[in-house]
């Protein structure tokens, strides 16, 4: 683990030196998901600082039995509203806003427990029907919308792009999340401020990388295949 874990370090820095980037300005979330806590342990123990999860269930099992431990717990996976209670006790980051119905549920529920909830909206360039994500059309919008709710701020962008094995395939949903990031950005919306782009998993951090990731979210690379 702990060398699976320096040598994704050492690409990321590799990248960000040949992109022209600051390494620091990248940071390494560690897909956690189906891991049990013992190998979480570790990954923490061998240097990680962010964990993503994917499931509520899951996630609140963990981090209950990792809760002394310095780290920083992301939200990454499908959120259901019924479950919005929950993320906003246990993560510091959720990536995957996708619905103002979903943000009004959050920002509810991080207004009675009086925090600011950090939140990035999840888009869905390919507009594939069977994913998550809003539409570029309605991203401005969304964008205003959830603006106005004042338990929530608007961090970035995030996107899973459609599965190809190839990276040259996935630039270019990479690089149009960085345009409408910019886009949004121009738009100087009060409490939104689009620093942050999550993009790039085992497969195509790099690519995501040199188009300006600011959060890698690395699962296999890290933990090995999961069953
Ligand atoms: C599982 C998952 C990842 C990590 O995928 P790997 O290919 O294992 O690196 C990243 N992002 C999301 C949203 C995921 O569900």
């Amino acid at each position: 683990m702990k060398k699976r874990l320096e040598t994704v370090k050492d690409r990321i820095k590799k990248v960000a030196g040949t992109s022209g980037r600051n390494p620091e300005d990248v940071c390494l979330v560690a897909v956690s998901k189906t891991m049990p806590a013992p190998i979480v342990r570790e990954a923490i123990e061998a240097g990680v600082t962010i964990l993503g999860e994917n499931y509520i269930q899951e996630a609140r099992e963990k981090i209950g039995i990792l809760s002394s431990l310095p780290v920083s717990w992301h939200f990454i996976g499908h959120l259901q509203t019924n479950k919005a209670k929950y993320a906003v006790k246990l993560f510091d980051l959720i990536h995957s806003v996708d619905t103002l119905k979903l943000a009004r549920e959050l920002n509810k529920q991080a207004n009675k427990i009086n925090k600011i909830q950090k939140i990035l909206i999840q888009v869905n360039i390919g507009e594939e029907a069977s994913k998550s994500g809003a539409f570029v059309e309605d991203l401005q919008y969304l964008a205003k919308d959830i603006s106005l709710l004042e338990n929530l701020s608007v961090k970035g962008l995030m996107i899973i792009p459609p599965f190809y094995n190839a990276p040259e395939k996935v630039q270019p949903f990479f690089s149009a999340l960085r345009e409408l990031r910019d886009q949004i950005r121009k738009a100087a919306i009060p409490n939104v401020t689009m620093d942050e782009l999550s993009m790039g998993m085992t497969g195509d951090f790099e690519t995501a990388i040199e188009e300006g990731a600011t959060l890698v979210r690395i699962g296999t690379a890290i933990f090995g295949e999961r069953t």
